[in-house]
């Protein structure tokens, strides 16, 4: 079996491209990336080929992806922040580019496994937040994101292409970095922990996420791969595990067996409120799947660091 993973340099798509080589059945592991957020070191001992590129270059996806079975669209331009300062930047590599993906696996009918988000949700505040819930996109990164999954699922409606657009919620985990200001919480907090600097709480920190460590995403995402999962509808990656960053910063201090300072700043302009997944979806369509508890993955993520 031939994989190519679209953002396979980058902090999910590394562990990812290391799962997928371990798993019996695949022979060949391609990771199509920009490098634009991604590293080429995520990618060392993995076993799988680098292709530098971008996925807006049509040529290359058509030469790419021609001989895949499956692909696992991980490429995108993450962060709200980001899309904040950049909204035509985000439409281009997650919408466009998630459309010319299409594009290029609708002529072989390539499985395609794409990476939603749970940002879609956006201003909704019921919780748990279950797929059959209205969308309402916060930040131009949110919207960016429904129009990629909704794409992924018009393309199966449409041209009968075999897909699975999954929502990803909070991913934390080895690889994912910490040094710049678009960084996410955990590996923000572990590296100002480290140093002794004060972890940086926008608003209350009562705000709360739900957490899913990387090693369980990526398990999961082989699984879909060698299974050839579909589903006409998008399914939440996360187990309804809500932690508030308060809570958060007390169980890394207690890991790290260190006390640890808080310092408030205001808001950030696009974060929702509260996230809380819920996993019935995923669990039918995934009945063995097994998360692992945010203590073992943030013990993981620390002994990375
Ligand atoms: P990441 O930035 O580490 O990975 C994205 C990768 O895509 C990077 O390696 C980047 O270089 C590459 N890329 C960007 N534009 C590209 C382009 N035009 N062509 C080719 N490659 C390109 O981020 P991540 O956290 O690993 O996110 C992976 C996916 O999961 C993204 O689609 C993201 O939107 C989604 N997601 C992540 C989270 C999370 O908590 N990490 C939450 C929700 C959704």
């Amino acid at each position: 079996m031939r994989i190519v993973v679209t953002g396979g340099a980058g902090f999910i798509g590394g562990n990812l491209c290391r799962e997928l080589t371990a798993r019996p059945g695949v022979d060949k592991v391609i990771a199509l990336d920009d490098l634009s957020t991604g590293r080429g070191e995520n990618l060392e001992g993995s076993g799988a080929e680098l292709i530098e590129g971008s996925i807006l270059d049509q040529g290359l996806l058509a030469e790419v992806v021609a001989s895949a079975d499956a692909v696992v669209h991980l490429a995108a331009r993450p962060s709200i922040p980001r899309s904040l300062a950049a909204p035509a930047a985000s439409h281009h590599a997650n919408a466009t580019g998630t459309l010319l993906l299409l594009e290029a696996c609708r002529r072989n009918s390539v499985h395609v496994v794409a990476a939603s988000s749970s940002s879609v949700y956006g201003a909704v505040p019921d919780l748990p937040k279950h797929e059959d819930l209205p969308t309402r996109p916060l930040s131009p990164y949110g919207a960016s994101k429904l129009a990629a999954e909704a794409y992924v699922l018009a393309y199966a409606a449409s041209f009968g292409l075999p897909v699975l657009a999954l929502r990803f919620f909070n991913v934390y985990g080895p690889l994912q970095s910490a040094g710049h200001a678009y960084s996410a919480v955990i590996p923000k907090f572990i590296d100002a922990a480290l140093r002794g600097e004060p972890l940086v709480v926008h608003g209350d920190g009562l705000q709360t996420r739900d957490f899913t460590y990387v090693g369980t995403v990526v398990a999961m995402l082989a699984d879909a791969v060698l299974r050839r999962v579909t589903s006409a509808r998008p399914v939440n990656l996360a187990f309804g595990t809500r932690v508030s960053i308060l809570e958060l910063t007390e169980r890394l201090s207690a890991l790290l067996e260190r006390p640890v300072e808080l310092v408030h700043v205001p808001p950030r302009p696009g974060d929702v409120r509260d996230s809380q997944a819920s996993d019935a979806r995923l669990r039918r369509l995934f009945p063995g799947l097994e998360a692992v508890p945010l203590e073992t993955g943030l013990e993981r993520t620390i002994a990375w660091f």
